[in-house]
């Protein structure tokens, strides 16, 4: 399960709707890289969708503890075919993408949301989640459908930012 190489925009890999798991091995052996691949990433990365490392399946594997922005949750989730059944309310949120490394936009999302989705054994989940945990399930779930954030920015001269260096 090695950690693997992150695709960057504007890679086509990136605009693919991705296909659904049907074999918990696939799901295993993907979660595994996702996570090996973010163990290593930048400190308060919190999510990683498979179309990022090339593997054009439905998973993401987030952690939304890893950063000071979380306010209680789920912690490590490893989500297989992961979809929205329901949300609520919405709110405007500072995102960035490792597939967009120069770059943060405010993006609108739903304050809360319900997921459906399966675990690396292919069995039914429900995830409710809301605030910054809602948020990053909404940006990789997005991932999987070929959608970044570029896509979701409203104004690109008021809310899109290039990323401050450290
Ligand atoms: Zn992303």
């Amino acid at each position: 399960m090695p950690a693997r190489d992150i695709i960057s925009y504007p890679d086509p890999r990136l605009k693919t709707v991705c296909e659904a798991v049907v074999d918990p091995c696939v799901a295993q052996l993907v979660a595994a890289d996702l996570l090996a691949t973010l163990d290593i990433c930048p400190p308060r990365t919190v999510g990683i969708a498979a179309p990022q490392i090339g593997d054009l399946v439905r998973v993401v594997v987030v952690d939304s503890s890893r950063n000071p922005k979380f306010e209680g949750g789920h912690g490590l989730l490893s989500l297989v075919n992961p979809r929205i059944v329901s949300h609520e309310g919405s709110m405007v949120f500072r995102e960035g993408c490792l597939s967009l490394p120069d770059y943060t936009a405010n993006i609108r999302r739903f304050e809360r949301v319900t997921v459906h989705a399966l675990d690396l054994d292919l069995r039914e989940v429900e995830v409710d989640a809301s605030g910054f945990e809602a948020v990053v399930l909404q940006h990789e779930l997005d991932h999987l459908d070929g959608v970044l954030f570029l896509d979701r920015v409203a104004d690109i001269k008021t809310d899109l930012f290039p990323r401050k260096r450290k």
